[in-house]
């Protein structure tokens, strides 16, 4: 028997773990994506016929976020999205023939055309705006039912710098204008294959009007009166310490 590898087995966006939120060890198979140098550790959804091993359980990725390191989430996170960029790229989509792997990049490529597909990318920027010295804008997504207030975020759109990225959104958001928009931080988001770019930025004028499919509620908050914020792990919860606190951003 060869010997064993740690795996990375999901089923949609849960992680098959143990108890103690560890990975399982199994035998390698064909077709597993090899996810470090040598086949130490591998991804792959688990199969339709396969049992979930006794003492283990799939748990949501999310949750992993407060049970493990950051970079025991981010190599996760990696192996999520590796899996669902092989999963929906199994044509060309130039000339639409069946794609291969590639044996040694991350590439699914054509056979017919030579096109080679890499996993990529959305960019997505998330901003903490503050007003004055001690006030920060908080934002409640119109999606989310819960009292949780999180920052304004969205995708860069092509053709746009980062800032007016920051700036189109907080404006067609919120309706207000920002100035000294500042780099903090980012982070990989798996859902489903965000790069989550962080910036900090102040008030300069404009009062709150809502973008209503977005956005239910948007609102200044003392710092020493905040309402329900992301979770730790979040970017979004980094961020908010950050200008509460001066905490340092995690890199
Ligand atoms: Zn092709």
């Amino acid at each position: 028997m060869s010997e064993l590898s740690l795996a990375y087995i999901f089923q949609h966006q849960q992680l098959l773990v143990d108890d103690q939120f560890q990975l399982p060890k199994v035998e390698k198979l064909a077709g597993d994506l090899s996810f470090q140098s040598g086949d130490q550790v591998i991804a792959r959804d688990l199969y339709i016929e396969e049992s979930i091993p006794e003492g283990y359980q799939l748990v949501p990725i999310r949750q992993l976020i407060s049970q493990w390191t950051k970079s025991q989430f981010e190599q996760a996170s990696r192996a999520l999205q590796l899996l669902e960029w092989r999963r929906n790229h199994k044509f060309c989509s130039h000339c639409g023939t069946e794609t291969q792997v590639h044996p040694t990049e991350y590439a699914m490529v054509c056979p017919a055309c030579r096109y080679h597909q890499y996993p990529r990318l959305q960019p997505c920027i998330i901003t903490v705006i503050t007003r004055g010295e001690d006030e920060i804008l908080l934002a409640k997504n119109a999606k989310n039912k819960g009292d949780m207030y999180g920052l304004i975020a969205g995708f860069v759109e092509v053709g746009e710098t980062l800032e007016q990225a920051v700036q189109r959104e907080t404006l067609e958001e919120v309706g207000i204008h920002i100035d000294n928009i500042q780099y903090l931080s980012s982070q990989p988001w798996p859902f489903p294959s965000n790069l989550m770019i962080a910036f900090k930025a102040e008030y300069v004028s404009g009062d709150i009007v809502l973008q209503e499919d977005e956005i239910s509620d948007a609102q200044f908050f003392k710092f020493d009166q905040l309402p329900q914020i992301p979770f730790a792990g979040s970017i979004a919860h980094a961020m908010i310490q950050h200008v509460i606190h001066a905490s340092k951003m995690p890199t």
